[in-house]
């Protein structure tokens, strides 16, 4: 249970900022990498939220296409694969990662 994981250190980061407010809305960045699947990370925030008395918490997800620059070819391309990391030009896997990785809460809405 990879997303719940990730939910409960979602839940980490917003604690302390909301510092006992209302919690509304947490907005995550979510880079295609990190091979979450949206629908199971949402079931796990409606568990998390409960538990950590955020009951409202809603969470937005924004998703970052992987990114690669290529030692070999020097291209630069987005990667429409969640499995593979080649570069989609030559084919090689000496490419730097330059997105994908993401995993960050972005902002918060409070009241
Ligand atoms: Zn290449």
């Amino acid at each position: 249970m990879h997303e719940l994981s990730l939910c409960q250190a979602i839940a980490g980061v917003v604690k302390p900022y909301a510092d006992g407010r209302h919690v509304d809305v947490v907005r995550v960045t979510i880079g295609a990498l990190r091979q979450v699947v949206p629908d199971s990370l949402s079931f796990c925030w409606m568990l998390v939220r409960d538990y950590e008395d955020m009951p409202d918490a809603e969470l937005e997800l924004e998703f970052v296409n992987a990114e690669v620059s290529c030692r070999s070819c020097g291209h630069q391309s987005t990667i429409d694969s969640r499995w593979s990391l080649l570069c989609p030009h030559c084919e090689s896997a000496d490419v730097e990662v330059l997105h994908g990785n993401e995993f960050l809460v972005t902002s918060l809405e409070v009241s």
